[in-house]
């Protein structure tokens, strides 16, 4: 059953517990399949079931939460959502920072100070329900939903040193803790802020992006030259760029001559040549030619609405590695009150510790436990990851992917339009039956002139540069991994491989011997058959990539093995897999067959990638374990794999993987801090070395390091922009 999906902007969170808690409600509601919440980018991914649950019901379901929730994302929205916060959360930290200042100089040094407990109440106070408020507000709402959040944990730790001041104020009690109140609250609004701060530079790379997209564009209508907002050119328009100028909507060109800098999109950084019949694309700059061009997608269609959309899915989609961060979360908050409710209860009852210090201990334990570094781990990680990719034009699609890569052991790569260029040029014709070269060509092309592969492409530019004048053939039908087939002036011909040729009964063995020598050239051979009748052959050949060895070279030295796979025959998939530095071969391959090779690697326990150019090997993408899409430029086939690659750079396909890699060792890298933070703050906190060393930390030192260990790690995220490719 296809499911609906929808994204929802949501605001008020204030830690990861509030995204995992978000995510619980989404999937107790009936009708939601899956939800996953982003607290990095404040966004639900819902897969729901209209039928059954409406989008408003959705958006019902986060706001009993106490959130605040937005059917749809777009980034514009998200960034001004983020800079409301960031603003409120500055005005907070500056008025915190202004109250806390004075308190802490009353409450630790100047004891005689006149009226110091009532000064210190007032100074304190506001800075407890002020600045301090969304902690109350959202550890009430989590405790409504009978959970607990980091929220929680700050208001339990801060309201119970205030309340004691409270008593202290009354003649009660001997201590007064209001400047550890206000200091914590202020420590973890300024870590709130720099934590806001950072993970809006995480989604820099895809904004980026986004302001690529051109507000205007020259048009031509009724004759006339009009200047127009891009969103309004229509498919068909034609479009007028003058040098200099960005290129408003995708189209093909219709007059001009320029050079057109398409790095933003493809990364590619050489300036790519544009003339009639060009594609060009939204959002790239065309240099010093004029070019007029005719809109051929325009909005949401665009390549580059395309990747927008592409990478925000991807941002948004969960890393399974996160699924372990999530669990843990669930459980940490209540597990860190029962630890502070024993830590009391042991230095108090069991150990006749003194009231204060038990009570220090069990506040320090609230304000240094840390659920946020831990659920901020992965998706900081995966952000600035896709990020980076698609600046490099490497488009990921989902976390999941991103994920695999680093499993990644063995490649297979398709030969034609992946190793090689895609573009064979014809380099031999050889005449069986007396008839000229150019009367096989001829025949050969007249045929070929209704396929789409790059072979009949190459024998019709073969013939077009000689000048031939092409055939109507009739009944024409490809044979896939084999050749062509179709009548012309009532004779039966056939083009392809020797398969072909057995498949209709043409002998051909007499030239064996002449098919070999070609091909172990690396040149592939075509038989042209008329009738039952061998009468020519039309060799041809494709010019390996100047990536691909590399490429090749540089994946041996990652530890990853690499295949060749195609539907040419043996000698020249040999031949060119030779020139890649390839050992593993498969040849002769039917394109329905390419998926059955790939299980057959995978069943010897290897993570296969497949990298293709997504024309006829969309099974055997979808079988590997992650298939890769290399793109010829702006002609992006997004659907079918889960990479794609922008450029036709096979040195790109490396960097996938070491993209890969990097992200997930900073996702390790992250939730190892996160965790050993916890672990070692939390007994440190509780006071476990001071029967040793006398050492107890202040709540003061606890809650500071709280709010510097979440930074910490969207930080170590961000580190992740200067990677090495
Ligand atoms: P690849 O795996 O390299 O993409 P294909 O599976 O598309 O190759 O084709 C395999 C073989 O089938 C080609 O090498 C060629 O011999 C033959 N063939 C396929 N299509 C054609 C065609 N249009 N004309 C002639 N031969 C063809
Ligand atoms: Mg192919």
């Amino acid at each position: 059953m296809a499911m609906d999906k929808i994204d929802i902007s949501i605001s008020g969170m204030h830690c990861a517990s509030c995204a995992a808690l978000i995510t619980r409600a989404l999937e107790k509601t009936k009708g939601v399949a899956t939800a996953n919440v982003n607290y990095a980018s404040g966004r639900a991914h819902v897969e729901f079931d209209k039928k059954v649950v409406s989008e408003k019901d959705l958006s019902k379901a986060i706001e009993a939460q106490g959130y605040k929730a937005k059917l749809g994302f777009d980034l514009d929205n998200e960034k001004k959502l983020r800079e409301k916060e960031i603003a409120e959360l500055k005005l907070k930290l500056i008025i915190g920072i202004a109250l806390s200042i004075p308190t802490l100089a009353l409450g630790m040094f100047l004891m005689e100070f006149p009226y110091r407990p009532w000064l210190l109440f007032l100074l304190a106070t506001p800075v407890q329900f002020y600045v301090g408020a969304s902690f109350f507000t959202g550890a009430w709402s989590a405790l409504r939903n009978r959970t607990a959040t980091m929220d929680t944990l700050i208001a339990l730790g801060t309201g119970t040193a205030y309340l004691y001041s409270l008593a202290f104020l009354a003649g009660l009690v001997m201590e007064q803790y209001f400047e550890v109140a206000a200091t914590l609250i202020t420590l973890v609004v300024l870590g709130k802020y720099l934590e806001a701060v950072a993970k809006g530079r995480t989604s820099e790379a895809i904004r980026k992006l986004m302001d690529l997209s051109p507000k205007k564009a020259r048009v031509i209508r009724n004759g006339k030259e009009i200047e127009i907002s891009a969103e309004k050119v229509k498919v068909g328009d034609t479009i007028l760029v003058k040098p200099g100028e960005k290129i408003p909507v995708d189209g093909i060109v219709a007059e001009g001559d320029s050079a057109v800098d398409e790095s933003m999109v493809t990364g590619e950084s050489m300036p790519v040549e544009k003339m009639k019949g060009s594609r060009v694309v939204g959002g790239t700059i065309n240099g010093h030619g004029m070019l007029r061009f005719k809109a051929t997608k325009v909005g949401k269609d665009t390549v580059l609405a395309q990747i927008v959309k592409l990478v925000e899915e991807a941002q948004g989609s969960r890393a399974d590695i996160q699924r372990f961060a999530d669990m843990i979360s669930a459980y940490f908050v209540p597990v860190v009150v029962v630890i502070a409710a024993a830590t009391f209860a042991a230095w108090y009852f069991v150990l006749g510790g003194a009231f204060q210090f038990a009570l220090v201990a069990a506040i320090s334990v609230l304000v240094i436990a840390c659920p946020c570094a831990l659920g901020l781990a992965t998706p900081t990680a995966i952000m600035v990851g896709t990020g980076l990719g698609a600046q490099k034009g490497i488009l990921i699609k989902n976390a999941e992917a991103l994920e695999m890569m680093h499993k990644i052991n063995a490649i297979v790569f398709d030969k034609t339009g992946t190793i090689t260029n895609g573009k064979p040029v014809v380099t031999d014709i050889v005449s069986l039956n007396g008839a000229s070269e150019s009367g096989i060509l001829r025949l050969a092309a007249s045929i070929e002139q209704y396929s789409e592969h790059p072979l009949a492409d190459s024998i019709v530019q073969e013939a077009k540069k000689r000048n031939l004048t092409l055939e109507k053939a009739t009944g024409f039908k490809a044979i896939a991994g084999h050749g062509v087939s179709a009548s012309i002036m009532g004779k039966q011909y056939a083009l392809g491989n020797l398969k072909l040729m057995k498949k209709t009964s043409v002998p051909a063995n007499k030239f064996n011997r002449r098919i070999s020598a070609l091909e172990s050239n690396g040149k592939t051979v075509m038989v042209l058959a008329s009738g039952k009748e061998a009468c020519g052959l039309v060799a041809v050949a494709d010019t390996i990539r100047e990536s691909s060895a590399p490429a090749i070279r540089e994946l041996k030295q990652l530890g990853i093995e690499s295949w060749l796979i195609t539907g040419d025959n043996e000698r020249t998939a040999r031949a060119i897999a030779k020139k890649a530095g390839i050992r593993n071969v498969f040849a002769g391959v039917l394109p329905n067959e390419k998926a059955d090779y790939v299980k057959k690697i995978q069943s010897r326990g290897m993570k296969v990638a497949m990298v293709g150019d997504g024309i006829n090997d969309a099974p055997a993408l979808a079988q590997a374990d992650i298939g890769i899409v290399m793109g010829s430029g702006t002609d992006v086939a997004m659907e079918a794999g889960s990479i794609v690659l922008m450029r036709s750079d096979a040195m790109d396909v490396p960097r996938a993987i070491k993209l890969g890699r990097a992200t997930i060792s900073k996702i390790k890298q992250n939730m190892f801090w996160a965790m050993i933070y916890n672990v070692i703050g939390i007994p440190v906190a509780a006071g476990m070395l001071y029967p040793f060393t006398g050492i107890l930390l202040s709540p003061i030192i606890a809650g500071g390091a709280m709010a510097l260990s979440s930074v910490s790690v969207v930080a170590n995220s961000l580190t992740l922009r200067w990677a090495k490719l």
